[in-house]
């Protein structure tokens, strides 16, 4: 038998609906914490409740002491794989955290539910052991942080929520997942490309995320170097473009060495610099900003974070967004 850590961080997997108001909120103890036995007929189970926070709640704080948490396990050799309970809502953050921070060596798996222990239909227990199951799965080393929800197996670099409330809310759009669960079978019929990892001893550092609209004008960009942001993320239009109103306030956080990545809005594709109009990704290239290759605005805002953290920042965002 596996020796797998479980770590609990919360989230609806780990909440009740109050009788008398009708709304989820997180209990006082887990109710994850009396499935025990069942769990430990799967593999040798290491409980931890790290915290019990709905995932808003969720920073890269918390994020940074997953990984210290994790690393102190791996570097005991006491642990075959890693499965992580939480909150749906930023769970793809953690997840894409973790497997930008911490190696392949072991399986990483983060599973959540959409509804709560004890409504009809609650997924928790169901993509829990999902979760277990591919952790101790020797098919699951060396393919990067995973995500186990509804019998499905998706990377943590291509996974995002897709909907407010489904279970089969998480997808990974252009690419789908790599794997699935059928009873007691784990099966991969994908493999994802390596990816590089950064091993970063702090966080701290602020990165900005803006979403690009039709008209948008320059103040919100050119107020984040008054209060000290480090780095910006633009989710762009289209295949990377944004209206030409921006482009001076990209030129002086450019100039005050700011980063700034830029992604698509689009659910699908790349951003690229593909046109030459005042504001088009071609000219933004030119100035120098950093086109993220397929990954999703938050995904992007945490990978600059974690370059930022890097003792060699230039190289560390040159490796993350040219993979
Ligand atoms: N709002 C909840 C959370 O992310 C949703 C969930 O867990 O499904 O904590």
């Amino acid at each position: 038998m596996k020796n797998i850590l479980l770590i609990h961080t919360g989230g609806t997997i780990s909440m009740q609906v109050n009788a008398e108001t009708g709304a989820v909120v997180p209990s006082d103890s887990n109710p994850l914490l009396v499935e025990a036995d069942k769990l430990n007929s799967l593999a040798h189970i290491i409980e931890l409740e790290i915290f019990n926070l709905p995932s808003p709640h969720i920073t890269p704080f918390e994020m940074f002491r997953i990984k210290e948490l994790i690393d102190q396990y791996i570097d005991k050799g006491e642990i075959d794989g890693v499965v992580i309970t939480h909150g749906t809502d930023t769970l793809e953050e953690t997840a894409y955290f973790l497997d930008l921070t911490i190696g392949p060596a072991i399986p990483i798996v983060l599973t959540g539910a959409m509804r709560s222990a004890n409504e009809i239909g609650s997924d928790g227990l169901y993509n829990l052991v999902s979760a277990i199951q591919v952790a101790s799965s020797d098919d699951a080393v060396g393919k990067g942080v995973l995500v186990v929800l509804n019998d499905e197996i998706h990377t943590a670099v291509n996974v995002t929520k897709t909907h407010a409330s489904n279970v089969s809310t998480f997808q990974s759009p252009q690419y789908g997942p790599i794997g699935f669960i059928s009873k007691s079978i784990v099966y991969f019929h994908h493999t994802p490309n390596h990816q590089p990892v950064f091993p970063i001893q702090q966080i701290n550092k602020k990165v900005a995320l803006f979403k690009v609209y039709a008209g948008m004008e320059a103040d919100l960009l050119e107020a984040a170097i008054n209060v000290g942001y480090d780095g910006i993320v633009l989710e762009g239009l289209g295949q990377g473009n944004v209206p030409p109103s921006l482009v001076p306030a990209i030129q002086d956080l450019l100039a005050k060495d700011i980063p700034i990545v830029l992604v698509s809005r689009c659910f699908n594709g790349i951003a690229q610099d593909v046109y030459g109009y005042m504001g088009g990704g071609k000219g933004l290239k030119d100035l120098g900003v950093i086109f993220a290759q397929g990954l999703n605005g938050q995904k992007a805002r945490l990978a600059l974070l974690i370059a930022l953290n890097h003792p060699d920042p230039k190289q560390a965002l040159l490796s993350i967004f040219t993979r």
